[in-house]
């Protein structure tokens, strides 16, 4: 047996390097799945001067969307696209067309896996849509340039992410000249200025995991802050889901309320405040949008969204909620 440990060992530790190799391919295409799969086109413009001249509408005209599947990726790297197939069968979205005017606000609801939040990762051009066009302003996404997007849309998604940095540098991401000053009074509209006060470090306070760790409803006022600072003419909002207590809750959605206000939003809704108060509602099921209007219109319909209205929206009374 004594014989047999050495190569026994060496074997064991050849699977070891083996495994280790596919861990990492694994994380390298995990990390190239989350850069965006769009770059500048060369007669890319500003999208600034489309917000300027006739204000930050958003429209999905005809849109269908399929995500490329993994054969796809990898024959996409070696430049054989011509060979990729195209079942329409298998798209997430199929012909969606809606509007948001400046200034309004879009509720998008639908059963879970019905395509929302791929929907608003066209808006944000994570991805280019298969078929149709998503404008803003006016201006087909394709057509201008990334910075300028970034710079007219906000994002605020379900887990806000903060960087292991003071709270000033974290606010200062989304702004690199604002003063404390600007700080402060983002933090006042997001309704987090009172406890960023009582730290003793106040804004140099260095947050995170290794940090001062804040509850989810403080990160989410902290992420506020920042696309206040930002000033996004539109903003997409992936309302969370995640049961706040009921101080963070109403905190959380007077922050959003300022956020919100005069601006051009596209909200995930999970809320029924959020749903009453939205411009309009579209209602996507299976990659289709399948209803669009208010909250008492489409109750009145008494389809869909009356279903999900009294599975999802609805008033529950809070089971056990005083523990
Ligand atoms: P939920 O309310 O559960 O978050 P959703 O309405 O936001 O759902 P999406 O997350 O947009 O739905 O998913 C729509 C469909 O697209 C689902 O069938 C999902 O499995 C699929 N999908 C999502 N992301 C990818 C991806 N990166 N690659 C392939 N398919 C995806």
């Amino acid at each position: 047996l004594g014989r047999l440990y050495g190569p026994l060992t060496a074997m064991s530790n050849v699977q070891v390097d083996v495994m280790t190799a596919l861990v990492s391919f694994e994380r390298v295409l995990e990390v190239l799945d989350l850069e965006p799969s769009v770059t500048d086109a060369p007669h890319a413009h500003d999208l600034r001067a489309d917000v300027a001249r006739r204000g930050a509408d958003v429209e999905l005209d005809a849109v269908g969307f399929r995500y490329p599947t993994a054969d796809e990726v990898s024959l996409a790297s070696l430049e054989s696209v011509a060979t990729l197939r195209n079942d329409p069968s298998d798209d997430t979205l199929t012909d969606v067309s809606f509007a948001v005017p400046a200034g309004h606000m879009v509720a998008l609801v639908g059963p879970s896996g019905a395509g929302k939040t791929t929907l608003s990762q066209l808006v944000t051009r994570m991805y280019d849509p298969t078929r149709g066009a998503v404008r803003i302003a006016g201006a087909d996404l394709r057509d201008v340039t990334l910075d300028s997007l970034r710079a007219t849309v906000g994002v605020v998604s379900q887990e806000a992410h903060l960087f292991h940095d003071t709270i000033a540098a974290n606010l200062r991401f989304a702004r690199p000249e604002a003063t404390d000053a600007d700080l402060v009074r983002a933090l006042r509209q997001a309704h987090v200025w009172d406890l960023v006060a009582r730290l003793p470090e106040g804004l140099e306070t260095v947050v995170g995991d290794r940090g001062y760790r804040l509850s989810g409803g403080e990160r989410q006022r902290l992420a506020i802050a920042r696309l206040l600072l930002k000033a996004p003419d539109v903003v997409v909002l992936d309302e969370a889901t995640a049961h706040l207590d009921s101080e963070s809750e109403a905190a959380v959605q007077a922050a959003l309320d300022e956020a919100l206000t005069g601006r051009t939003s596209l909200v995930i809704a999970h809320r029924l405040s959020t749903v009453r108060q939205a411009d309009a509602i579209v209602v996507v099921d299976r990659g289709r949008v399948v209803e669009q209007g208010t909250h008492a219109e489409l109750v009145a319909r008494d389809g869909l969204y009356a279903e999900l209205y009294r599975t999802q929206f609805a008033p529950t009374p809070q089971p056990a909620d005083a523990a």
